[in-house]
Formats: C-alpha cells, structure tokens, sequence
C-alpha cells in the first residue's frame, strides 16, 4: 500500500501466476508447459539473428510473423494480430472490443485471468456457470452482453467445444464480440478458424507457448475479420509500438514452419495423456475427459489441498485451485513419460499412507 496509488491500483486483485521454482529439480506439471524442448530449428534462427541488428527497433508490426502465420492458417496478414503472449492479447481485447456497459459473459470455472482484465480495464461481468458434468453450456449466455469469452478446452477443466456449438452461438449473439481462447486448441479440440471469414464478430486467441513449447518467448495472436484487428491495433499502438522483439519474432516464424516437428511432439503429448488418464483412474480418480495438455482429477477420499501438498514434499508440482466445485480436484499437467510414472508413483504413496 501507498498513498501514491491511483484509487484504481488500490482495487486491483491482480492474477497469481503458477509457481516457477527457482530450483531446477521439481517436477513442474503446474503451468502447462510443453515437458521437452521446442522444435530445434526455433534456436538455429534466433542463433542467425545478427547481434547488430538488436541495436534497432524491430519491424512495429512484425509482417514477417504475421504473414507466415496469416499463410499457415489460410488468412491474410491484416487477419492476424501479435502480441507478447495471448495474455497481453487477451488484455488488449477486453479493451478494444468489449461493451463497459454491459456485462461480459464468461464461464464461472475458467481461466482467472478474464476477472482481472475486466477490473483493470473497467468492465462489468457476468459469469454463467458450467453445467454438472463441467461442460460449457453456451445455450444458457444471455443475448444482452458486452462481449462473451471461453477458452476451448476450457481451462482447468480441458473439455472442448464442438465447433458446431460455437457457430450457433456465433450466429445468435451478433451485437458482440465472441472471443475463443484456443491456448490448448492443437492437443485435439476443433479450431474455430474456418469461421472467421464467415463472422465478423469471432476472434480467435492461440498461442505458441503451449503446443509450441514456447512459453519462454512470449508470442500469441488474434484471428478475426480486418476491422476487429484494426481496433486491437488501435489499443497496441496506445499502448506499445514493439511488444514483440527481433529474437521472438524470428524464433517465432521458424516455430511456425517446422509442421514436423509440431505434429510428432503434439502426438507424443496426447499418448502420454492417454495414458497418464488411464494410471489416474487405476488409482481410483475421477478425471474430466481432457482435450488440453492437462488433466483435472480428484480422488473420492482425498482432500486437493493436501494431495497437492504431498506431491510437492516429493518434488511434484501440480495446480490446486482453492475455488468452489474444484477445491478438491488437481490440475496435472501433462509430461513426459517419466514426469507421468513419478507422479503416479507419487500419488499411489500419498493415498497408501493417508
Ligand atoms: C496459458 C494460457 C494463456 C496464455 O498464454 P501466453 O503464454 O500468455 O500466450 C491464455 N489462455 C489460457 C486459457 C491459458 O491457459
């Protein structure tokens, strides 16, 4: 506290970030990221970027990113828009294209993010909750909204929307924007990109920190219809002309080309949760049917916060939400094999002594 604070400052409940331990040796299955490293042809490009060339401003609106990524996707580069991770995309949404004068509608079991940006820029919310099996129910948004946003997967539960779903939404709520975090959409959900030349009030958010395994380079885009880009650009060039660096923006296009290395790792992740459901149920978990690299589990006779609790006494992190309806459940991500046999391991213990 300061008395120096803006009365804005002073309301702020600012997000909490997962854990990133200082110390190499944890088992880190608490953020979601990718458990191996990214494709090798993203350092070989960041190698070849000449140190010189860091002594000027990068390109303000990184074409070269938007154009490979507007191509991969079979959009046009004034479809696309960057930012430094689809959090500050995110932010910037909530400010260029959601309605302060009505409530902006998300899930009440989401990504805790969307609450923050909402008191930081302003805005009214509504949250609508999931239905009892923890599935999104778009049926029940109501049409009188500031805008509507999801993730699909949702996060933390990992059950994804068909696309059919989200069109019918689409094509009912058309005074606002529908926003679809796609943060997870490559582990198996149906991207909604085929739609966004057909609705002009759909924007896409994806990411290359989880799929990609870049978390560390900080790199996320929009996709939506040229006038909604243009508002985001709006918001960017308000607020920073150069949210993406030369090294993120070169390592960013050569994470984009290697198709092969994107499918074998994406396949790789998605067996390993295969079976990773699988040694949860063996051990008596109910698991949410998961189309993330994550899993959401609880055990019938086991508190979360305290399962949680022994997992880390044995190196394991893993996500614990103190929030109603999940207070008890765990959020696992997905790892390696090994990640995956020592938290089974790890959880078979804990539930022996208990
Ligand atoms: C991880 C995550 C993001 C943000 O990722 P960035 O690293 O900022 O690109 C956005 N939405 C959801 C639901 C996420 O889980």
């Amino acid at each position: 506290m300061s008395r120096y604070w803006s009365p804005l400052v002073e309301q702020l409940s600012p997000y909490v970030p997962g854990e990133q331990p200082g110390r190499e040796t944890f088992i880190k299955l608490n953020t979601n990221e990718l458990p191996w490293p990214p494709s090798p042809r993203v350092l070989e490009a960041v190698h070849g970027v000449g140190g010189g060339s860091l002594r000027l401003y990068p390109d303000p609106d990184n074409s070269r990113l938007r154009e490979a990524w507007a191509k991969r996707e079979g959009l046009l580069p004034e479809q696309v828009f960057l930012g430094n991770g689809s959090d500050e995309v995110l932010a910037h949404v909530f400010r260029a294209l959601f309605d302060p004068r009505r409530p902006v509608l998300f899930p009440d079991i989401t990504y805790s993010f969307f609450p923050v940006y909402c008191a930081l820029h302003g805005l009214k919310y509504q949250t609508i909750p999931l239905a009892e099996n923890f599935g999104i129910e778009l049926g029940a948004y109501p049409a009188a909204n500031g805008g509507v946003i999801f993730p699909n997967p949702n996060a933390p539960t990992g059950m994804a929307l068909p696309r059919a779903e989200i069109e019918a939404l689409l094509a009912a709520n058309r005074e606002s924007v529908v926003v679809v975090d796609e943060a997870y959409v490559d582990f198996g959900a149906e991207t909604c990109l085929p739609l966004v030349n057909h609705y002009d009030n759909l924007l896409v958010v994806q990411t290359l920190s989880k799929s990609r395994g870049l978390a560390g380079l900080r790199v996320g885009a929009a996709f939506g219809q040229a006038p909604l880009i243009e508002g985001l650009r709006r918001v960017k060039n308000s607020f920073n002309s150069y949210p993406l660096g030369r090294l993120a923006e070169t390592g960013a296009v050569a994470a984009l080309e290697d198709e092969a290395w994107f499918l074998s790792s994406c396949a790789r992740l998605t067996g390993n949760r295969t079976s990773l459901f699988e040694g949860l149920l063996s051990l008596d978990f109910q698991v949410l049917p998961s189309m993330a690299n994550f899993l959401l589990a609880r055990h019938p006779r086991h508190k979360g916060r305290a399962l949680s609790a022994g997992l880390r006494e044995r190196g394991i992190l893993v996500r614990h939400f103190q929030l109603p309806r999940i207070s008890d459940h765990l959020r696992i991500s997905v790892g390696a094999q090994e990640h995956c046999h020592a938290l089974l391991e790890g959880l078979g213990k804990i539930l022996q002594e208990e």
